[in-house]
């Protein structure tokens, strides 16, 4: 099989059939085959309705559908597990996202040889309060991630060869991510598409603006595992002994003033009113507590099925 879309939705009911009628459109028009995944994440509306007679009427499309609402990201996870075709593409449901953009999509995974190519919509149809915060939050991603070319990495129009989906596991809110979890996968060769893109045609964004808060917080999560996730002592340890160092001089400092006090009778030092005293204080305790953390890690780190799971790409 050539293509699965995969396609989450969450109360999307007057979009599907369009959607549906589109991407039967492209790939009759190209010869693919394919075949179509929709991720009911736990619609309120009729959406499951709709895509049961869909269904019906079509045997390229298949659906899943979620007791409750999940998120998108456990949405994208369940079809990647499922799908069968050499190349994978999300989109998302509200028809922002056009199906004239896999034929070429395909092709660059196919042709090209990339593991990933993100959609760019260079030319966004979405209200300021959105656009604007999304760029701060791409060039954050880029830095972090050290994916330098991609200039939207949440943009839900994707394509990837199969062996990519299901060698990352996207859970949480780490749709986002989806570039930097195929990275620190290994699967480096990531590219762009700038695509067209359309103002929402029916229903609203389900997304809120603690999107940005999440995300960054989200980012920092992946920026964690992928450098101290085994390794937690790496970091932990690091900043143990550094408060201990700070502390243990500040020790120094309030020995040395006790004893100089000692033999002047103009000057009495107490040991309780100095700064040093508090800041050795404080340095300790951190320092154990950073130490103590990064033993934990290391004992969870120890007992945790990622602790080994690296990928092999090659054997010769
Ligand atoms: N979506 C989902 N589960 C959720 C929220 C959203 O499956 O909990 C789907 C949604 O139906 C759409 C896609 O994810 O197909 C993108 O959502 P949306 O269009 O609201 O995001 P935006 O375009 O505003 O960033
Ligand atoms: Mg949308």
């Amino acid at each position: 099989m050539d293509i699965s879309v995969v396609i989450p939705l969450y109360n999307e009911e007057e979009s599907l059939p369009e959607l549906s009628a589109w991407i039967k459109r492209v790939m009759d028009a190209n010869g693919f085959t394919y075949e179509v995944l929709f991720i009911d994440d736990g619609s309120t509306d009729r959406s499951l309705d709709v895509i049961r007679k869909l269904a019906a009427a079509d045997d390229h499309i298949h659906a899943v559908s979620f007791s409750r609402n999940y998120g998108k990201s456990p949405a994208l996870d369940t079809g990647f597990r499922r799908a069968k075709g050499d190349v994978v593409i999300t989109m998302d449901a509200d028809l922002q996202d056009s199906p004239d953009e896999i034929p070429e999509l395909y092709r660059m995974i196919r042709e090209e040889g990339y593991d990933l190519v993100s959609g760019w919509k260079k030319k966004r149809y979405d209200p300021l309060s959105k656009t604007l915060p999304t760029k701060l939050f791409n060039a954050t991603a880029r830095k972090v991630s050290g994916i330098k070319n991609l200039h939207d990495f949440n943009c839900g129009l994707k394509a990837y060869r199969n062996a990519v989906v299901k060698h990352i596991e996207v859970y949480g809110d780490m749709h986002r991510y989806i570039p930097y979890l195929a990275k620190n996968a290994g699967y480096t060769k990531i590219g762009e598409k700038v695509v067209h893109h359309q103002a929402r045609k029916y229903g609203h964004t389900k997304f809120g603006l603690d999107r940005f808060v999440n995300g960054y917080l989200d980012l920092g999560t992946l920026w964690f595992q992928s450098k101290f996730g085994v390794k937690p002592m790496h970091i932990f340890g690091l900043l143990g002994s550094l408060m201990f160092l700070i502390g243990f001089l500040a020790v120094l400092v309030v020995l040395v003033l006790k004893v100089i006090s000692m033999n002047s009778d103009t000057y009495h030092f107490y040991v309780t009113k100095s700064v040093y005293f508090y800041l050795s204080l404080a340095a300790m305790v951190m320092g154990l507590q950073f130490f103590l953390s990064g033993f934990i890690g290391e004992l969870i780190t120890r007992n945790s099925p990622e602790r080994n799971n690296y990928l092999i790409a090659e054997e010769i």
